[in-house]
């Protein structure tokens, strides 16, 4: 569980195709969703699971929307060796929920 920090906003990311639910994430800021750290995923289990399973990039799965199965995010590494997606924009949508 990320820690809840005051700039803490929780999204709900949906596919731009299909406007399937595919996970909601808490982000730090309400800039531009340029990458979703595994750390910030509440849901689904399926996806929240990385946080105790995934330990290097090759443990996760391209991110792909779970009706379509459009590709939307790619694992990478951020900088300060967080593992993370990078968001392939104008394939998703981002709705803040809270
Ligand atoms: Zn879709």
């Amino acid at each position: 569980m990320g820690k809840k920090g005051k700039n803490q906003y929780l999204y709900s990311i949906s596919c731009a195709q299909c406007a399937a639910f595919v996970m909601n994430y808490r982000k730090g800021g309400k800039g531009a969703l340029l990458r979703c750290f595994v750390e910030g995923i509440e849901s689904p289990e399926k996806l929240a699971a990385y946080k105790q399973k995934a330990n290097s990039k090759e443990d996760l799965d391209n991110l792909c929307c779970p009706q379509c199965d459009c590709l939307m995010g790619v694992p990478m590494i951020y900088k300060d060796g967080r593992l993370a997606f990078r968001m392939l924009n104008g394939y998703f949508h981002k709705k803040l929920i809270k």
